[in-house]
């Protein structure tokens, strides 16, 4: 008989393969339950799992082991739902943009992905055929992190609302600005996770020992190279990990060095090339707003402006977000939230909704919703000289 054990405080807690049956009875689209830790809590704390004072000759499995097993048993459950479009489906609402305005949209061919998949941004302009860089600008990214179903759709959105409602206000600001969305960051990733394993975060890079890099942890600057990693963060071990993993098995591996991920250098070619100023990465979930840095605790030279905009944005969707300082989350190194604004980039972090997976178009289309609101309150702000421009910004 199978038996997994995972030890806590030096006793050893049996797991038997009865949790199977135990998962069966979870309501899988409530991912909240399958947070690692919760995941471990929920099987130490059901009564059949017993408490065992051992003495010699039991099978050791560690506790990554249980949790992987656990998700790996339950993704078959998570499906993309039809209401979440494909990768494919994303990138075909893009050309049919580019050919439906021609003279509002171009797309931005970047690179390709490990898999071959193509990463594609596109520009939205008052008139495409104006000069780059002349107009401030903003770029919107989705789905670095492949699972964030909400993620895609909601930067898609903004590309829709500004080309094809009649939202004025919305339409007024492209006599302002430039528009770049990137919907999605992370091809391969996100294929994987609405068709195969919902809970895959990284990309698909295939290394000796393991397979995917976590985007939003491979950003690097010579401007600052402990943005990425920490001095005394050393490459060849992992309990001295700050801020992302050196463990490609793990769901934060920033990658063997700073940006070596093609999506990463498709991203970092785009800002330099088109002079981006300011940078709003989307992801999911927990209903804030995340301002730099998330490397240091130090304030950084415009605290008060980052403050007092994500404030007026969280005030048009009821206040249901949470503004803070990204480290005051958790920290983290080698993210787009820090790169850009040590670039010179106004950058902010959304972290949208309540689960990785809407459950219903009602919940998706609430989240877009939300995410349009906030991006016009931007954009209000950036074409009223509120926001910095990227020239503006003096990064220390
Ligand atoms: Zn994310």
């Amino acid at each position: 008989m199978d038996k997994y054990y995972i030890k806590d405080n030096n006793n050893l807690i049996a797991i038997s393969n009865k949790y199977i049956d135990y998962a069966k009875n979870i309501d899988v689209n409530r991912d909240h339950i399958l947070d690692d830790n919760e995941i471990v809590d929920f099987l130490v704390k059901n009564d059949d799992f017993k408490i065992y004072a051992t003495d010699k000759g039991i099978e050791f499995v560690n506790k990554d082991n249980i949790i992987q097993d656990f998700k790996l048993f339950l993704r078959d459950k998570i499906k993309g739902p039809d209401f979440i479009r494909d990768y494919n489906q994303i990138i075909n609402k893009m050309k049919e943009l580019e050919q439906k305005y021609p003279d509002k949209v171009k797309l931005e061919y970047l690179g390709k992905t490990f898999e071959g998949r193509d990463i594609v941004a596109m520009r939205i302009s008052k008139n495409i055929n104006d000069e780059e860089g002349k107009k401030k600008s903003i770029l919107i990214t989705g789905l670095h992190h492949a699972r964030e179903w909400a993620t895609g759709e909601s930067a898609l959105n903004i590309a829709e609302k500004l080309l094809e409602s009649n939202d004025n206000e919305l339409n007024n600001y492209l006599n302002d600005l430039d528009i770049y969305i990137l919907p999605v960051v992370n091809p391969d990733g996100y294929e994987y996770s609405l068709k195969e394993y919902a809970w895959w975060r990284k990309n698909k890079k295939t290394f000796e020992n393991g397979m995917g890099v976590d985007l939003n942890r491979n950003y690097f600057t010579p401007k600052d190279p402990t943005l990425y990693r920490q001095p005394n963060d050393k490459p060849d071990n992992t309990w001295d990990d700050y801020g992302a993993s050196d463990s490609v098995y793990s769901d934060t591996y920033r990658g063997p060095y700073g940006n070596s991920e093609e999506e990463i250098k498709a991203i970092t070619k785009l800002v330099n090339s088109k002079h981006i100023d300011t940078v709003i990465d989307i992801h999911s979930y927990g209903n804030m707003i995340l301002y730099p840095w998330g490397y240091t605790n130090n304030p950084t030279e415009i605290d008060q402006i980052y403050e007092e905009v994500a404030k007026e944005m969280n005030s048009f969707v009821n206040n249901s977000f949470r503004v803070m300082q990204a480290i005051k989350l958790y920290p983290t190194t080698g993210s787009s939230l820090d790169y850009h604004h040590k670039e010179g980039r106004f950058s902010y972090t959304f972290e949208i909704g309540n689960s990785f997976f809407p459950k219903s178009k009602e919940e998706l289309d609430s989240q877009k919703q939300k995410v349009l609101t906030m991006v016009k309150i931007f954009m209000k702000n950036l074409s009223a000289g509120k926001i910095p421009t990227q020239k503006y910004i003096v990064s220390k």
